[in-house]
């Protein structure tokens, strides 16, 4: 199995470089040169089996000859070991035919554990074997950053910086980056948004001589590995409510288009699914795009659900490389065009997006409505990030196809936003109390890029 980049002037990867390497040395995002499929009887014959063994059976084909299937077990196991949950991603019914799909039963809380578990294991199988170190560097916009944390803590051939926004994520989330211990992890506040955050990475990794010296590694959701332990999730929860033989839609909270894009794939994999529902806070240049076929950006305004702030989806790219037939010089073209505001896309790459995609918004009053609604209603306490979708997927689906609503946190990640809406302050679960009490650990650092390269090159570990 060959990835390729989205903008055609990288060199093209096995599964385990793209995975160590994140984003392509022209820009690009790597992605899979074909789709692997299953067929309904291998779709049908995943009723039934263990989260675990699911994951084995949807990623296998993807990762090639890199680890073999026991390794891959093991390692699959490993990373789901440390979830709360049996199912780890258990369905919830809200109404008949409307189902959320919690995924914040992992260490950090949030959806970001499928995948960063997954790949803290993976990187540790590889750079055992091969005795390489790398630099991991990681933007986030909240939970990123902690999950990344938790997964590469304590690892020895990895050091782990992380980039958040300064005073834009929530009290949890902050703690939970700023709170272990662990001397290959560091935890750094940067003084301005997520975006500004993504751009000064971007920054590190289009800057090669930096990129080798440090051996500069990227765990954001344009790492391909991300998006593929994501994959996984639509097929259990598909197959629980009857697929292959019965046709699902999903409704996703999105910021950085990863967690959709993961079930376009799966999608294209042959998993009957019937529309794909993009849920945007107020930052909504998604949903304006799907809407008017503009993508510009805006300023950037808080909300509050931060994890969705975001105006530049950096995942985005490697949906229209395949709506525009895959040129990656149209691509690149699209790209630059973004760096002075935007683009236009196509008629028929519009025309293909929506074929697949639906797109909705949540503004701040609806999100906090539909918490104390659902409360109310079933019991439910959800995260505002998943309220975003909820109240998307109640205005968008059609009663008679299965809604699958991805929970993407738990609600006690933002206890503030939650207690104002909902009149409920929720509680954190119990193995993670102490995290009040524990001494945080943060470095503050400008917005820029010289300053925080001399920052790695010093606190680093050769
Ligand atoms: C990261 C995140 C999102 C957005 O996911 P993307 O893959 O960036 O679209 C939504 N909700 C929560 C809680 C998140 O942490």
């Amino acid at each position: 199995m060959k990835y390729i980049s989205t903008r055609g002037q990288a060199p093209d990867l096995t599964f385990e470089e793209a995975m160590l390497t994140g984003l392509a040395r022209d820009g690009g995002l790597y992605v899979p040169e074909t789709v692997p499929t299953m067929s309904a009887e291998d779709i049908a014959a995943l009723g039934g089996l263990s989260y675990e063994e699911t994951a084995f059976r949807v990623m296998r084909p993807f990762i090639g000859g890199a680890f073999e299937d026991g390794e891959l077990r093991a390692i699959i196991s490993r990373a789901y070991e440390g979830f709360e949950h049996a199912a780890r991603a258990p369905l919830v019914q809200l109404e008949p035919n409307h189902f959320l799909l919690e995924l914040f039963h992992g260490p950090t809380l949030a959806f970001k554990d499928f995948a960063m578990q997954l790949i803290g294991q993976l990187f540790q199988a590889s750079l055992t074997r091969s005795g390489n170190r790398v630099t991991i560097v990681g933007a986030t916009s909240g939970d990123t950053g902690s999950a990344a944390i938790e997964a590469f803590a304590g690892l020895d051939n990895v050091d782990v910086f992380i980039l958040f926004p300064d005073g834009k994520v929530s009290e949890v989330q902050r703690r939970q980056m700023t709170t272990p211990d662990a001397e290959n992890v560091h935890a750094i506040a940067l003084d301005g948004n997520f975006d500004d955050c993504q751009a000064r990475l971007k920054d590190m990794f289009n800057d090669h001589d930096f990129r080798d010296e440090v051996g500069l590694a990227g765990v954001n959701s344009i790492n391909w590995a991300r998006v593929l332990a994501q994959v996984v999730y639509y097929f259990s929860s598909a197959v629980s409510l009857g697929a292959p033989h019965r046709k699902v839609s999903f409704t996703v909270p999105t910021g950085n288009f990863g967690d959709i894009f993961a079930g376009y794939i799966a999608q294209k994999m042959g998993l009957p699914i019937e529309r794909l529902i993009i849920a945007t806070n107020q930052n909504d240049i998604l949903h304006r795009c799907l809407t008017t076929g503009e993508y510009r950006t805006d300023k950037v305004t808080p909300s509050i659900s931060p994890s969705m702030d975001i105006q530049v989806s950096s995942n985005f790219e490697r949906v229209l490389f395949d709506v525009y037939d895959r040129d990656g010089s149209a691509v690149s073209q699209l790209m630059d065009e973004l760096k002075s505001g935007g683009f236009t896309v196509s008629q028929g790459a519009l025309e293909r997006l929506r074929e697949t995609f639906d797109s909705g918004r949540a503004s701040e009053e609806e999100t906090s409505a539909t918490i104390a609604h659902q409360r109310e209603v079933t019991g439910e306490l959800l995260c505002p990030h998943s309220a975003v979708g909820v109240k998307v997927a109640e205005e968008l689906r059609d009663p008679a196809v299965p809604m699958i609503t991805l929970a993407t946190a738990h609600p006690a990640k933002f206890p503030d936003a939650v207690e104002a809406a909902a009149g409920t302050r929720p509680g954190l679960p119990p193995f993670l109390q102490s995290l009040y009490d524990r001494e945080e650990r943060v470095t503050k650092a400008g917005n820029d890029l010289a300053a925080l390269q001399s920052l790695i090159r010093e606190r680093r570990r050769t």
